[in-house]
């Protein structure tokens, strides 16, 4: 390991950046993360010196929570002993779920950036180098600091809770189609043109046994099969509902009913824009399931929701802490209404 003043970690997960495609037909990834940026153009001019740490070596579907908090504690103890800043690599398929996980665990002002590729290594195209230069350059920038966890591809710099795959092949997959991106890489530097309106970071967890919670889907002329199903087997469930928030007026009573014993959040199904409070009062639209006790996700994707109701119920959260949570997450009012310190770095116990 080598000490510079600009020290930068790049943690490895595995993914296509780090694939390389055999003649038998395997593709699996191989490459660790020294590797990586040994064939990377550009990276030895940038005066950031590199450490790297191979954390697992997965496709990014086969990524879970533990691997999560594995990544999220070599970053720290990197940034503890003086990185300005940790690139993580990873799959693309989960990178929208892992980096909004990692943002909600991560209370330091250096950037954490998480990138991969569409493209394997060998391809012509291949798009892993440009992106992990772009990730280590603003890895290594003063301007993103406080800026959570950041996702950084195709010259594009994310925030993690806004971020989304959106194609499972195009360079330019990662959009943020609420908010856009906060920056980009210009001419090889990073341009941050717009701020998170608050970091909102969750304490450590609390409970032994992880919850459980899953993301129903609502499609047309959905009779309640799998909602029957998953009653009494979650600690909570995000409704995926169609437009604004909407659901068959058939699906209310067994919402409700299930609403008055474990967190059930309300997103949209849509992939933008938010759930809406007001507009219709009909039985089973938004209006009527949220009188009905179920929680706004408000912009929230229904993904990230699902991510945070289960880092909410990993600390205990109670349900007026789940509303308020998602309140200030989901853009549905005042971010101040995050029910944990907002920006105080090491104000929350690791
Ligand atoms: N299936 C791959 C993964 O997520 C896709 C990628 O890395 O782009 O591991």
């Amino acid at each position: 390991m080598a000490y510079g003043e600009n020290r930068v970690a790049v943690l490895g997960l595995g993914g296509t950046i780090a694939t390389v495609p055999s003649a038998d037909g395997t593709a699996v990834p191989a490459l660790s993360p020294t590797e990586l940026v040994s064939v990377v153009p550009g990276l030895a001019e940038l005066g950031v010196t590199l450490e790297t740490a191979e954390v697992r070596r997965l496709p990014s579907p086969s990524l879970g929570f533990a691997d999560i908090e594995a990544v999220l504690a070599a970053a720290r103890e990197r940034i503890a002993d003086g990185c300005v800043g940790v690139v993580v690599t990873q799959g693309t398929d989960s990178i929208e779920e892992v980096a909004y996980a990692l943002d909600l665990r991560y209370d330091r002002p250096e950037p954490i950036v998480v990138t991969g590729a569409m493209r394997f290594p060998t391809e012509a195209g291949a798009d892993g180098p440009a992106n992990l230069l772009a990730a280590v350059s603003v890895a290594a920038s003063p301007h993103a600091r406080e800026l959570g966890v950041l996702v950084t591809l195709a010259d594009e710099i994310h925030a993690a809770r806004y971020v989304r795959k959106t194609h499972p092949t195009s360079l330019t997959t990662f959009q943020s189609p609420d908010a856009g991106p906060l920056g980009y890489l210009v001419e090889g530097e990073p341009r941050l043109l717009g701020r998170i309106p608050a970091r909102m970071v969750l304490p450590a967890a609390r409970r032994a046994t992880p919850p459980r919670v899953c993301l129903l889907q609502i499609s047309l002329d959905d009779d309640g099969y799998l909602l029957d199903r998953i009653d009494k087997h979650v600690d909570g469930v995000v409704v995926a509902a169609f437009g604004g928030g909407n659901v068959p007026a058939a699906l209310v009573p067994r919402l409700t009913e299930l609403a008055e014993t474990i967190p059930i959040v309300l997103s949209s199904r849509v992939g933008a824009g938010t759930v809406l409070a007001t507009t219709y009062s009909y039985p089973g639209s938004a209006q009527d399931l949220l009188k009905q006790g179920l929680i706004n996700a408000g912009f929230l994707h229904p993904l990230k929701a699902r991510i945070l109701l289960r880092g909410l119920l990993c600390v205990d959260a109670d349900h007026d802490d789940i509303a308020a949570a998602f309140t200030a997450a989901g853009g549905c009012g005042n971010t101040a209404a995050w029910p944990w310190p907002q920006t105080a770095t090491d104000a929350l116990e690791h």
